[in-house]
Order: structure tokens, then sequence, then C-alpha cells
């Protein structure tokens, strides 16, 4: 048996590929290289040759599959509806079980350290005293590129954790306030009780909550990705909708019927889609005035995993903002979880590319829905430039002038 976990890519899976090519050209890493084995297709083919035990997982194998940025611009355009996000799960998960003397320390990061709150804390205020007194450089390299671009961002505002609040009119929602998302990007919760709030959720944010697992789940972590699982499952049941406000883990959590969590899955949904629904249904207002242009990107997990597009648009128009596009074809920006530390040149190359795309536009405003293509771009765009979640844009918009 080539395969040696119950997540492995299954061949019903694998055989609905027809190889017809289509998802060559929509491939960030196939552009980078033209190399058929950083291609989806190619990928594929590697899998099919280990589950035919033509192959095995090896070294060779694993370069080929962590090079996937798992942004999953692959699946819309596939004629055979490959589950391509599915089996590169699948295929991490096997190359941790079968060569565990890799990536052993993000064994620790991602099992112990986010998923931890105490140990989140105290991890972020080191960083900050390390950037503050000039020592960021002590810190590694890897750890280093993932959080320039976070300086300005951290442990700002009351904590999101905990709070209960909202009438309730509307319905229940559980807040899963996310790991990265709430230490460093907590004005976007903080934001979203707001708004939620607004349109007559009861909102609450249940302490016994922890990272979604996502980050795991595409390092190839599977058994800390299903414990996580379940601590949510238990810890958010009872509400009518959970929300996420990182593209990354309603992705994730819109997928948890994989990890056990079907009953979470089913009613997990994005903040922009839950504030542009409020917006289309008149519980939260149109603002009046013109803002001017913004430029927006689409992060890979809302549009490819998710094909959530137009809600995000419509949060900023409703905000009075001209939506201003980038990349009509949505490429990846190169952040994609953990890809900045694991392939730093592909990432920075992505990360130029993305921020090439903004810069052609003149502006100087950009609305991004996920932490991790936030922290890209402002690594590659710099302190000119004032980026932030649609939904963030939008309550700026209304406590301004509305
Ligand atoms: S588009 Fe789908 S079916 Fe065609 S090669 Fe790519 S993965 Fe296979
Ligand atoms: S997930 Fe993204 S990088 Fe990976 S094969 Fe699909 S399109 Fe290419």
């Amino acid at each position: 048996m080539p395969w040696v976990t119950d997540i492995h890519p299954e061949k019903t899976e694998l055989d609905s590929c027809v190889q017809c090519g289509l998802c060559l050209p929509v491939c960030p890493t196939f552009r980078l290289t033209g190399r058929e084995t950083a291609s989806p297709r190619g990928r594929l083919q590697a899998m099919s040759a280990v589950d035919q035990g033509v192959a095995v997982v090896d070294e060779t194998f694993a370069r080929i599959i962590d090079f996937c940025l798992g942004c999953r611009a692959c699946e819309p355009v596939c004629p055979g509806l490959v589950p391509y996000g599915r089996t590169l799960e699948g295929a991490r998960a096997e190359i941790d079980a079968q060569l565990p003397d890799r990536e052993r320390q993000l064994s620790f990061l991602l099992g112990r350290v986010v998923p931890s709150r105490r140990l989140l804390d105290l991890a972020t205020g080191l960083l900050r005293l390390a950037q503050s007194v000039g020592l960021i450089r002590l810190v590694p390299a890897r750890m280093r590129r993932m959080v320039g671009g976070v300086r300005s961002l951290w442990g700002r505002g009351r904590a999101t954790l905990g709070h209960a609040g909202g009438s309730g009119v509307s319905g229940s929602v559980g807040l899963l306030v996310g790991c990265v998302q709430d230490e460093w990007f907590r004005p976007v919760n903080r934001a979203a009780v707001t708004l939620l709030e607004l349109a007559g959720h009861r909102v609450e944010a249940p302490v016994a909550q922890t990272c979604c697992g996502a980050l795991a789940a595409h390092a190839g972590k599977s058994e800390i990705a299903a414990r996580l699982a379940e601590r949510n499952v238990s810890a958010l049941s009872g509400y009518d909708q959970v929300v996420a406000t990182a593209a990354g883990c309603s992705a994730h959590l819109a997928g948890y019927a994989h990890w056990g969590g079907a009953s979470l899955a089913g009613r997990a949904v994005d903040v922009t889609v839950m504030v542009s629904e409020a917006i289309r249904s008149g519980r939260l207002p149109q603002v009046d005035g013109d803002r001017g242009p913004i430029a927006v990107q689409d992060p890979c997990h809302l549009r490819h995993a998710q094909r959530v597009t137009r809600e995000p648009r419509r949060i900023l128009e409703a905000a009075g903002y001209e939506v201003v596009e980038i990349d009509p074809a949505g490429m990846c920006c190169g952040a994609a979880g953990l890809y900045t530390m694991l392939q730093p040149e592909a990432s920075s190359r992505l990360g130029a590319q993305k921020a090439a795309q903004v810069r052609t536009t003149g502006l100087t405003r950009v609305a991004s829905a996920n932490p991790g293509c936030e922290m890209q771009l402002r690594t590659h765009l710099g302190d000119d430039y004032e980026i932030a979640h649609p939904i963030e844009w939008y309550l700026r918009a209304l406590q301004s002038g509305g």
C-alpha cells in the first residue's frame, strides 16, 4: 500500500483529471517556471504514480508537492471537477507521515504555539520587542519574512475573544476570531462584531474556540488539524451561522466535513458574505458620499476556494468607493499560509508581481480580505499604502459619513 494515512488522495479523485491542461495557464507556479511538475496536472500525475505503486513518497515527490501554493486557482477552470485542494491536503499528510523528519519544528509551531492564546501572546510580545529595539535580525529568517509586513498592526484594540452582544433579531453568529487574525489583525474582528450587531445579529466569540486548523491542514499536520477542528465544532455549536473574518479560515471551516466537522461546515460563512447580504437586504445602510477609487485584491481562498468575488466589491461600493480591479485573473500574491516561510523565492516573486499590479493603478488604498495577503502586500508595497479589509473600509465610511 503506497499510502499510509486515511486521508490520502483517492483514486476516484485522481482519475477525475482528464489531463486537458486547462489549469496550466491559471497556475502561478507553472507560470513562474513553465515546468509540468509545477502544474496542477503534473502534481496530480505524481500523486497517481504513487497511488498506482510506480512511485513512492520520497524527497522528489515532496518537492513537487511543497512547491504548490494551495491557491486552488486550478479548481474553477477544471472540467473534471478535480477536488484539487482536498488531494493536496491528502498528499501533504502523506509526506508528513512517511517523511517525519521534515519540518519537525512546524509541529510545535502549529500544534502548540498557534492554537494557544497564551503562547501566541507571548510570541507576539517577543516579536514586537525585537522589532522595537532593533533586534529583529535575531529572529529566524523564515519567521522574519512572514511577520515583516505586520509591524504596525499587532496588539491593537479590545479583545474579541469572550465577546457577547447584539439583539439577535437577525439570528445568532458564532465568531471564529482566528489565531493570527485576532492577534495581529484584531480591528477586522472588532469591525465584524460592530457591523453584524448593527445588522441585528447576536454575536458571540466563545473562549473555548481555537485556531481553525487551516495552516496545519495545508502543512500536512493532519492530526493537529483534526484536533483543532474537533475543539471548534464543540465550541461553535448552537449558532445559526459561524463567521470567520479571514478568507483562509472561512474556506477551511467550509471544508470541515473532511475533518469530522460536517455540522459546522454547513453553517460556515465568510464575513464579506454576511455583511454584503445585510447591505443588500437593507439591514446595513448605503453610506452617503463619494470616497474615490480603491484597488481591490482577491484572496485565493475567497475567490477560488469559495467563489466569492461580488461581495467584497458590493461592500466597498456601498461605502462610496469606486472599485478598481488590479488583476482580472486573480493570481495568488504568494502569501499562501506558510509559503512565505517555506518557499521564499517564489513567494517573493509573486508578491512583487502583485505589488506591481497595485502600483499600476496609481492608487495607495487597497482592500484585501485575508491577513496573509495583507501582510504580503505590506511587505512588497511599503508604508505609503493603506491596506485594510473591505469591512474596515466600510465601517470607516459609516463612522465618518454615515
Ligand atoms: S483542468 Fe482539471 S482535468 Fe484538466 S488537467 Fe487540470 S486538473 Fe486535470
Ligand atoms: S493550487 Fe495553485 S499553485 Fe497549486 S496547482 Fe493549483 S493553481 Fe497551481
